[in-house]
């Protein structure tokens, strides 16, 4: 449980950090620069104390401008860390280890670019320089030392060497870290983004069933089965009466209320496996799965008295005007989907004729 509890304190602290990744790699320099400082003052090194101080004042004013351009932020930080990898290793030496800084800039502007809108482009750009410095500066055996800048002792440059090589193991694989975890959290967001849109485009919106073309497959899925394996199914498709003067007469709001609570009224009388669509404008098709043909009117039926109760439970009153005509068959062999929906509607059709309000079968 303490495990657990830690776990969740680590993913929350990674989470306000990858949202908040340009800040954080700025203060982080910021304070990486600042703890040099006092290194510096111990190895009386005043070019490098000088170099650090004026990282610190940079990135300062780049933890400022962060607030409103924080690619722009990131972008002059990637430069600042090439030019300071470059000038610390003039000043010190390669033996100092601070062209290290420009191998862990490949992880970190690669990390930045994705994290942070709009520095993708500039961060690629960086990434070239700095890898061209790279080449440059250890495949040619380029000295970078300037002249006349007094040189460190031995052990001065093992120290500074050993403190890039931790600064840069540590910022590369916190880097590499975060990459993963910005691509984790993308690709929640994208399966979150698919979820949604599949549920977008197999429901209707008004009522939250099922829509036609969602139902349609499932409906000839259902027919194969039937015709293969023998098991019983019906259809039964649901019009309201007369519900275009009811518009005229209560309004269209009211309208899609009562279609709302109709759907929910048949939701909760089907089985489980039961399937239920928003098949038209105010029809509703229901394939009552493994249910005999009188088991299913029984359900159309309750579903019928269930709208005629809500009226005397609840207002409004205007429910006791709505009514129900269902066409209901059982699948026969052979029969297809669309023969299956024919025959349900022309059911219907039979029970408007017959003065609606009725389960035609
Ligand atoms: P019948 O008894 O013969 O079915 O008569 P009816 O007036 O219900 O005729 P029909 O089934 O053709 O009516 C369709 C009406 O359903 C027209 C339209 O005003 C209404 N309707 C369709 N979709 C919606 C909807 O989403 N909301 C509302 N409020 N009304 C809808
Ligand atoms: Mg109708
Ligand atoms: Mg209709």
């Amino acid at each position: 449980m303490y495990t657990t509890a830690r776990v969740s304190y680590i993913r929350r602290f990674v989470d306000i950090w990858l949202q908040h990744s340009a800040k954080f790699f700025l203060f982080s320099a910021l304070c990486i620069h600042a703890l040099e400082i006092p290194v510096c003052l111990f190895l009386d090194s005043l070019p490098l104390l000088f170099l650090n101080g004026l990282s610190c004042s940079i990135y300062l004013l780049l933890l400022h401008t962060e607030k409103k351009r924080p690619d722009l932020a990131v972008t002059f930080a990637e430069v600042e860390v090439l030019f300071f990898s470059i000038s610390a290793s003039s000043v010190a030496g390669l033996a100092s280890g601070f062209f290290l800084y420009l191998i862990c800039l490949l992880a970190i502007s690669s990390y930045l670019s994705d994290a942070v809108k709009h520095c993708s482009v500039a961060a690629v750009q960086v990434l070239d320089l700095e890898g061209i410095v790279v080449l440059l500066c250890i495949s040619s055996n380029i000295p970078l030392k300037i002249e006349g800048v007094p040189a460190l002792s031995d052990a001065a440059l093992h120290i500074l060497f050993v403190m890039n090589l931790l600064i840069c193991v540590c910022t590369t694989l916190l880097s590499v870290y975060l990459s993963s975890q910005t691509l984790r959290r993308r690709n929640q967001e994208l399966e979150a983004a698919n979820r949604n849109l599949e549920y977008i485009a197999s429901h209707d919106p008004l009522t939250g069933l099922q829509n036609r073309r969602n139902l349609y497959k499932q409906l000839e899925s259902l027919c194969l089965d039937a015709d293969r394996d023998g098991t019983v199914f019906c259809a039964a498709m649901a019009d309201i009466d007369d519900f275009k003067s009811f518009n005229d007469q209560y309004g269209h709001n009211h309208g899609d209320l009562v279609l709302t609570t109709i759907a929910s009224c048949a939701c909760s009388r089907i089985g489980e496996k039961d399937i239920i669509c928003r098949w038209g404008g105010e029809e509703i098709l229901i394939l009552f799965v493994n249910t005999s043909i009188t088991a299913a009117k029984n359900i159309l039926v309750q579903i019928q008295s269930d709208l005629h109760a809500l009226t005397a439970v609840r207002n409004p009153p205007f429910f006791q005007e709505v009514t129900l005509t269902f066409g209901l068959a059982q699948h026969v062999f052979g029969q297809s989907a669309q023969e299956l929906v024919s025959e349900v509607d022309r059911l219907l059709y039979r029970g408007k004729l017959a003065g609606k309000n009725c389960v035609v079968c």
